[in-house]
C-alpha cells in the first residue's frame, strides 16, 4: 500500500481513542472548558451513564457565532497565543485546556451541539458535528445573559467498536460522579450541580475562594468527618505552594480512594506525588492503611510539564525533589503540629466506643432482679453469703468488717469468686482516684462511678423496702451526738418519725443537739455527722411543704453522699465486687438520679480498633 494521508475524520477518530476514553473523560474536557471559560457555576447531566446524552452548561464568556465553527476544528484553541515571530510557549500553560482537540475529538464519535452565547452579544448560535461532519452555523435560543451549552447524544456511535467496552451504565454514571467531584474540589468559588438520569447526584453551592470556602467544599464532598478529622496544609518553598487539607492518621483509610492531588488546579495521578504522600505518614502509619488527603501544588507553570498525556492526567516536575521534600515535610510538619490533637481524636473514639447502659439490673441478663425482701445487695449470692445472717455482702456493709484500704494480704475476692469475670459487670481489678471502679469482663471492660452507682441503688432499694413496709436499720455500735443551733435540731427533731422510716432513728438530745441510734443498713457505713447535717440543711431550704418519702429522690442522693461508697472513699476489693453485684440486681441501676450512666463498657473490639489492632 501507498503511504496515504488520512482524512480528517480519521484522524479525529484516533485522537478521540486517547482524549475521549469514555464519557467521564468527555465531561471533563467539557468541565474543563466551562472553567477555563470563567464559568461561576457549571451544571452536568448524564443519562444512561453518559452514552445516551451529555449536557455541560456554563455561565462564562460564551463563544461567537464566527467563532463556533473554529471552536470544533482540530488543533484550533484559544488559549495558547504565538508571539510576534509565530511561535508558540508550550512551557507557560496556565489553562485547564490547551491542546484544541476536545471538541473536534467528541464531534467524531458523537453527535455534538455547541449552543453559545458571547458575553456581551445580543444573539446566540448553535453548531452541529454529527460523526465529524460539521453543519453550519445557526440562530440558536439561550436562556442566560452569556455562556455556552454542549450536547453530545450518542457518545461513540460513530465508533461501535470503542462502545463495546463501555463498561455498566452504573459504572459509567460512577466515574462521572467522580469526574466532577474532583474538579469541584479544585474550584471552591465555583457552583457545580450534576443530575444523573434527571435525578440530582451532586449541589454544590459556590462557596468563598480560600482555605475555608475550600473545606466547605471539601466536607460537601468527601463529608463531614473529613473536615473534623483534617489539618489545614500551607507550606511554600522556591517558589512552589503545598496548600488543601490532610487526614489525622487516625482518619485513615483502607485503601487509596481518598487522595486528591492537583497541580495547578489540574486534577492528576501522579506516581511521585503519591509515593511522597505516602512518604510522609510513614511513621504514623501500617502498611495497609492509606492517609486521606486534597492536596494542591501550585507553582509556576515553567516548572510543570502538564503535555505529557493527552488526558493531561500526568505531570513532569523539573525539580522532582524539590515537590517531593515539600510534600514530605509539609505533612510531617503538620502532623508534628497536629499530634495533640490526634490524640483527642482517639479519646473522642474511646468515647464512641464506651457505652452507656440501662438495662442493667432488669433481668436482661438473667440476674435476679431485686427483691424488696432481700434487697438488691443480696439479690444475687451464688458465691458469697453462705449463712443467713449475711443479708449484707461481706465488707460492705458490715462496719466491723470493713476495709479501708485495700489490703495486699488480705485475702483476694476473686479467690471465691472465680466466675466473676462472667458477669455482666465483671470482676472489680482496681479503683481510680476514689471514685472510678475498673472492673474486666470476659469481653471488655466496665468503669463505674461509684457514688452515681451507689447513690442509685440506694434509692432504688430504699423504695423497695418502704413498698415492703420498713427501711432495715442497723443500729449504732454507740450512739452518736450531732450538734447543730437550736432552730435546726427543732427542725429535725420534729420529723423524727418520718426520719425513722427512712431507717434514720433520732432523739432530742438537750437544746441544739440530736441523738442518732440507727441508720439505714444500706448506706453502710454512714458519716452520721454529715448526714444530719445536710438533712437539716435540706428541711431548712424545703421548709415542711413535702413529707420526706415524696422527696425520695433527693433524701436518697443526701444519704448516699454520706454512706460508705460515697465518692473519695476508698473501697476494698470485696466492696467493690459487692457494688457490681448488687448493680447487676438492681433495676434501673444503670443510670444515676439524674439520668447520667452509672457505669461504661468498653468492648475488647472497640480497645483493638482503638490500637489498630483490628
Ligand atoms: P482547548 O480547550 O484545548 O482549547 P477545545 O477543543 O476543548 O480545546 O476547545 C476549543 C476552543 O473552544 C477553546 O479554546 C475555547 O476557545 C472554545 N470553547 C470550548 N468550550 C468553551 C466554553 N464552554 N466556553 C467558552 N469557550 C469555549
Ligand atoms: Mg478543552
Amino acid at each position: 500500500m501507498p503511504i496515504r494521508r488520512l482524512p480528517p475524520e480519521t484522524v479525529n477518530r484516533i485522537a478521540a481513542g486517547e482524549v475521549v476514553e469514555r464519557p467521564a473523560s468527555a465531561i471533563k474536557e467539557l468541565v474543563e472548558n466551562a472553567l477555563d471559560a470563567g464559568a461561576a457555576r457549571v451544571e452536568v447531566q448524564a443519562d444512561g451513564g453518559g452514552l445516551n446524552r451529555i449536557l455541560v452548561a456554563d455561565d462564562g464568556k460564551g463563544i461567537s457565532a464566527e467563532e463556533l465553527p473554529i471552536a470544533i476544528e482540530r488543533h484550533a484553541t484559544s488559549k495558547l497565543e504565538p508571539d510576534d515571530a509565530g511561535d508558540v510557549d508550550l512551557l507557560r500553560i496556565s489553562t485547564l485546556g490547551f491542546r484544541g482537540e476536545a471538541l473536534p475529538s467528541i464531534g467524531s464519535v458523537a453527535r455534538l451541539t455547541i449552543a453559545s452565547r458571547a458575553r456581551a452579544a445580543a444573539d446566540a448560535f448553535a453548531v452541529t458535528v454529527e460523526g465529524g461532519a460539521a453543519a453550519p452555523v445557526r440562530p440558536a435560543a439561550f436562556p442566560g445573559p452569556h455562556g455556552t451549552r454542549v450536547e453530545v447524544r450518542d457518545l461513540f456511535y460513530a465508533t461501535p467498536a470503542r462502545l463495546k467496552f463501555m463498561k455498566s451504565e452504573r459504572a459509567e454514571a460512577m466515574a462521572i460522579s467522580e469526574e466532577i467531584r474532583r474538579q469541584a474540589m479544585a474550584h471552591e468559588a465555583t457552583a457545580f450541580t450534576l443530575e444523573l438520569d434527571g435525578r440530582t447526584a451532586l449541589r454544590l453551592p459556590a462557596e468563598r475562594p480560600g482555605p475555608e470556602g475550600r473545606l466547605k467544599r471539601l466536607a460537601a464532598i468527601l463529608g463531614r468527618e473529613f473536615e473534623h478529622n483534617a489539618l489545614l496544609i500551607d507550606q511554600t518553598r522556591d517558589g512552589v505552594r503545598l496548600s488543601g487539607y490532610a487526614g489525622l492518621p487516625t482518619y485513615s483509610r483502607g485503601n487509596a480512594a481518598h487522595q486528591y492531588l492537583f497541580v495547578n488546579g489540574r486534577p492528576v495521578k501522579d506516581r511521585l506525588l503519591q509515593g511522597a504522600l505516602r512518604g510522609a505518614y510513614a511513621d504514623f502509619l501500617a502498611r495497609d492503611r492509606h492517609p486521606a488527603a486534597v492536596l494542591f501544588l501550585d507553582l509556576d507553570p515553567l516548572y510543570v510539564d502538564v503535555n505529557v498525556h493527552p488526558a493531561k492526567a500526568e505531570v513532569r516536575f523539573r525539580d522532582p525533589q524539590l515537590v517531593r521534600g515539600l510534600i514530605v515535610g509539609g505533612l510531617r510538619h503538620a502532623l508534628a503540629a497536629a499530634g495533640h490533637r490526634a490524640s483527642t481524636t482517639v479519646a473522642a473514639e474511646a468515647l464512641a466506643g464506651f457505652t452507656a447502659h440501662e438495662g442493667v439490673g432488669r433481668g436482661a441478663w438473667g440476674v435476679a432482679e431485686a427483691r424488696p425482701d432481700a434487697g438488691g445487695w443480696s439479690g444475687w449470692t451464688g458465691w458469697s453469703a453462705p449463712d443467713a445472717a449475711a443479708q449484707t455482702l461481706p465488707g460492705l456493709n458490715d462496719r466491723s468488717a470493713r476495709v479501708e484500704t485495700l489490703d495486699p494480704h488480705a485475702p483476694r475476692p476473686t479467690s471465691h469468686a472465680p466466675s466473676e469475670i462472667d458477669l455482666p459487670l465483671g470482676a472489680a481489678r482496681a479503683q481510680l482516684h476514689g471514685t472510678y471502679i475498673v472492673a474486666q469482663t470476659r469481653d471488655g471492660l466496665v468503669v463505674v462511678d461509684q457514688h452515681a452507682a451507689h447513690e442509685r441503688l440506694v434509692y432504688e432499694r430504699m423504695k423497695a423496702q418502704m413498698a415492703a413496709g420498713a427501711v432495715a436499720r442497723q443500729a449504732l455500735l454507740s450512739p452518736e451526738v450531732v450538734e447543730l443551733d437550736p432552730a435546726e435540731a427543732d427542725r429535725v427533731v420534729a420529723r423524727a418519725d418520718e426520719l425513722a422510716q427512712l431507717g434514720l432513728v433520732i432523739e432530742p438530745f438537750g437544746p441544739g443537739a440530736v441523738l442518732v441510734r440507727e441508720t439505714p443498713a444500706l448506706l453502710g457505713e454512714t458519716d452520721v455527722q454529715g448526714l444530719i447535717r445536710d438533712i437539716a440543711d435540706d428541711l431548712a431550704e424545703h421548709g415542711a411543704a413535702l413529707a420526706l418519702s415524696e422527696r425520695l429522690g433527693e433524701v436518697c442522693g443526701t444519704m448516699a453522699c454520706h454512706g460508705s461508697v460515697r465518692a473519695g472513699r476508698v473501697l476494698s476489693a470485696p466492696e467493690m465486687n459487692a457494688l457490681l453485684r448488687q448493680m447487676e440486681a438492681t433495676p434501673h441501676s444503670g443510670q444515676c438520679n439524674h439520668g447520667r450512666p452509672t457505669y461504661v463498657e468498653l468492648k475488647l473490639a472497640d480497645l483493638e480498633k482503638l490500637f489498630g489492632r483490628r
